[in-house]
């Protein structure tokens, strides 16, 4: 049989699936997903619009997310007790996250706080982490982010009088930071490898955001000569970027934004309209795809091979073993202080 027949009789397969669970199943997708999976979820979403999914009142039984773990995990601590969690791929991880290590983190808050105090120092960790990182930050008074909350977050702590501590990752911490006019001088990057994160005291004193040295290996790969090729190649286009990418690239961009800023970016221009976009492939081909009438083009070629890990085939295995197969399970201590965390985030002041 050939592989066009057999994904066609997979996508039968989870309709069917879907259809038989009805009411108990709800699928989640990411932006970055895949077509096919995006197009067999009930819901797609970036990081954060992902979460207020999982976290509201809704009958299903079984939640499986498509996207990677962070996310799988964080929506099993927002879910309801005796709601299941599952992830096609359990492979499908985020090496960004992977840059903020729980006991290096630690360390680093220790010495921090034996300089300022705990109450002159907010941690904020992105949603790109992992389960115990939000459970730190449900600890010690900080908050989740995600990319369409991060200055929500980041003022919340500045106008109580607080230095930022900010992980993983120092693109979007950086662009943040600007975004807020915060002075270059009270910016710092904490080197997570070097003695006292390589600043020096005066430095850090000075500070008001102090962040981790972590970043995306996709947004990263876009670069200052992908901007100016393409204005030059498409003169009167709109440039449209993820706060992932680096400084330099946000800085000749028109526009910047999480995904879900992206897509509304691209809905609501005129048709007619050129747009370029720097960020996963994936979500590029497919606002491509669904607005015909605008001229849509990436960046540059950037693909998220652990995003493109979740295919229909590991969806359909998930649905056959509905309830058993990858599931997530977070340890209860370390839940319940992530949700302190998360919900911090979710209730985050809109004026703050
Ligand atoms: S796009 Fe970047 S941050 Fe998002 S999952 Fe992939 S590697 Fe991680």
């Amino acid at each position: 049989m050939g592989n066009c027949c057999r994904d066609e009789e997979t996508i039968e397969e989870i309709k069917e699936l879907k259809s038989q669970l009805g009411q108990k199943l709800l699928i989640l997708t990411h932006h970055y997903q895949r077509k096919e999976i995006v197009e067999l979820g009930h819901f797609r979403g970036d990081s954060f619009e992902l979460s207020r999914r999982a976290a509201e009142k809704n009958e299903a039984s079984f939640i499986v997310f498509c996207g990677v773990h962070f996310m799988a995990e964080s929506a099993a601590i927002l879910s309801e007790p005796g709601q299941v969690v599952q992830i096609p791929d359990p492979g499908a991880g985020c090496p960004m996250a992977d840059m903020a290590d729980a006991d290096v983190v630690e360390e680093a808050w220790k010495e921090l706080t034996s300089l300022f105090g705990d109450k002159s120092i907010m941690p904020v960790v992105y949603m790109n982490s992992d389960a115990s990182l939000k459970a730190f930050c449900g600890r010690n008074g900080g908050t989740v982010c995600t990319s369409s909350n991060a200055e929500r977050a980041f003022r919340w702590g500045l106008t109580q009088g607080k230095k930022i501590f900010f992980f993983p990752d120092r693109h979007l911490g950086l662009n943040t930071a600007y975004r807020l006019r915060i002075r270059p001088d009270e910016i710092v990057v904490w080197e997570s490898n070097r003695q006292s994160g390589g600043v020096e005291l005066a430095r850090l004193k000075g500070a008001r955001v102090i962040l981790w040295d972590g970043y995306c290996v996709v947004h990263t790969r876009f670069r200052p000569e992908h901007v100016v090729e393409m204005r030059e190649r498409f003169p009167g286009a709109k440039i449209v970027v993820h706060p992932e990418c680096t400084r330099e690239v946000v800085e000749l961009a028109d526009a910047v934004g999480s995904t879900g800023f992206i897509v509304n970016y691209v809905e609501n221009a005129p048709p007619g309209s050129t747009i370029i976009i720097g960020t996963e492939i994936n979500l590029v081909d497919r606002l491509a795809h669904e607005n015909p009438d605008k001229n849509i083009f990436d960046l540059y070629y950037s693909l998220c091979p652990n995003m493109f890990k979740i295919t229909p085939e590991k969806l359909r295995d998930c649905l056959r073993e509905i309830g058993g197969r990858n599931v997530i399970s977070v340890p209860e201590h370390v839940k319940k202080d992530a949700l302190v965390a998360l919900n911090r985030m979710l209730e985050l002041p809109h004026g703050s």
